[in-house]
């Protein structure tokens, strides 16, 4: 991208403004402006997601839907209103198809418990990639195990792309589900889900996207993509932990039996007989995370607000500014170099570890993360135990890409 390009795109993008939002970002870490480049991981809180939760300990705490008091009322509709703020960010055709869940982990067991546990039987096979992060691997052999399926795996070329001919080929008539993240959390490879999910259907095969990577980068349309399962955690899309959604075509969880017992799952119990709820409760036991709910709903307003069109040519623009400037240091070998990437860079610096590579950087107040990124098959194929990582969001700037620049020359000189 040219200079001028540049520059039009950070005023058309005011990343000041931004980082204003996020109160965490203007702290030091040991006497260094803290440079948090772990957004993968999880991503920090915009201080009106923060301002939500305390407001709701303040003044609203109250269990949801059973009370008939003010405060029960109040957080019971807080509560349905961030189901419905999800609903529209994500274009889904009702709230029955938004079952809340702790996260994109738990959305995944749902499924394998629910939907793969009625439809696997022996023989039949579960369909998933060589990048998947372990959530979308560990579900699915379990279910294998349980019913004797198999799980079968989409190999990735040397880029860290999906081989789509391998994909296709690899869905048969055996095939009950596949599986796949739309974006890779260790590669960064965005994957080509639209594409992917309508070979899927032309073969009859339901398809299930891990979207814990795309949400913080893109606004995603359900419908547009026709995926028959996406799941999503709030906390790397700037809202709180524990919380996440599973969105689920109604036919399909419609037809699903419970995920857990409990109370909110019912209609009516009996010692002989249980009368399951209607969607979404029914995949709904327990007390759920009131308070991190309707935080999330600020999160989804917060996002609702932003221009996604110019945050992603800035983190575009951030991307390439960091991949060029990396890749000229002698001895950074980057893992993943897929042609559409999101925000996520995978390196290895030839003798260093990449956990000194982290716990280095950690004194110059940058934090990076390091290890098997939750996706050890993937540092298998590439024949590396662990890879250092750094992945950015919408408050990250060039200045901070400098800074991790420097860093790794002082991992250098005393690696030297
Ligand atoms: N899938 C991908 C691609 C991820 O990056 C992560 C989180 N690292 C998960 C699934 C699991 O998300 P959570 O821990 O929020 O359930």
């Amino acid at each position: 991208m040219s200079n001028t390009n540049t520059i039009a795109v950070e005023q058309a993008f005011d990343v000041e403004k931004i980082r204003n939002d996020f109160p965490i970002l203007k702290q030091s870490v040991y006497g260094k402006p803290l440079v948090y480049l772990d957004n993968a991981a999880t991503s920090q809180k915009p201080k009106m997601v923060i301002d939500t939760l305390c407001r709701y300990y303040t003044k609203t705490n109250a269990n949801v839907h059973r009370g008939v008091h003010f405060l029960s009322e109040k957080a019971s509709h807080e509560y349905e209103e961030t189901r419905e703020k999800v609903r529209q960010y994500i274009n889904a055709s009702s709230h029955e198809e938004i079952i809340f869940t702790r996260g994109t982990t738990e959305g995944i067991n749902l499924v394998a418990q629910t939907f793969g546990r009625q439809n696997v039987r022996e023989g039949d096979e579960i369909l998933i990639s060589t990048m998947e992060h372990h959530s979308n691997i560990v579900p699915w052999q379990m279910l294998c195990s349980e019913g004797r399926a198999t799980l079968k795996i989409i190999p990735i070329n040397d880029k860290g792309e999906i081989i789509v001919e391998e994909y296709e080929r690899l869905l048969t008539p055996r095939t009950t589900l596949t599986a796949f993240a739309h974006v890779s959390n260790s590669l960064g490879t965005v994957n080509s889900v639209k594409h992917m999910i309508e070979i899927a259907h032309n073969k009859n095969v339901p398809v299930l996207i891990d979207g814990a990577q795309a949400m913080p980068h893109y606004r995603i349309d359900v419908r547009d993509l026709d995926a028959d399962f996406y799941s999503f955690s709030s906390h790397k899309m700037f809202g709180p932990t524990g919380i996440g959604v599973l969105y689920g075509k109604k036919s399909f969880l419609e037809s699903m039996p419970p995920y857990q017992g409990g109370g909110d799952m019912i209609k009516s119990v009996t010692f002989e007989k249980t009368l399951y709820n209607d969607l979404p409760y029914k995949f709904e036991a327990g007390t759920p995370n009131i308070a991190d709910t309707i935080a999330f709903g600020a999160a989804i307003d917060y996002l609702g607000a932003l221009d996604f069109e110019s945050i992603q040519e800035y983190e575009h623009e951030l991307l390439e500014y960091a991949t060029e400037r990396l890749s000229a240091i002698e001895g950074i070998n980057i893992i993943g170099t897929a042609e559409h990437k999101a925000s996520v860079i995978s390196f290895t610096l030839e003798g260093v570890h990449p956990h000194d590579i982290g716990t280095i950087l950690d004194r110059e107040g940058i934090a990076i993360r390091t290890g098997h990124h939750c996706a050890q098959p993937v540092m298998q194929r590439f024949g590396v135990p662990a890879t250092a990582r750094i992945s950015f969001a919408l408050y990250n700037t060039r200045e901070e890409v400098d800074a991790l620049v420097n860093g790794i020359s002082r991992v250098k000189e005393i690696f030297a």
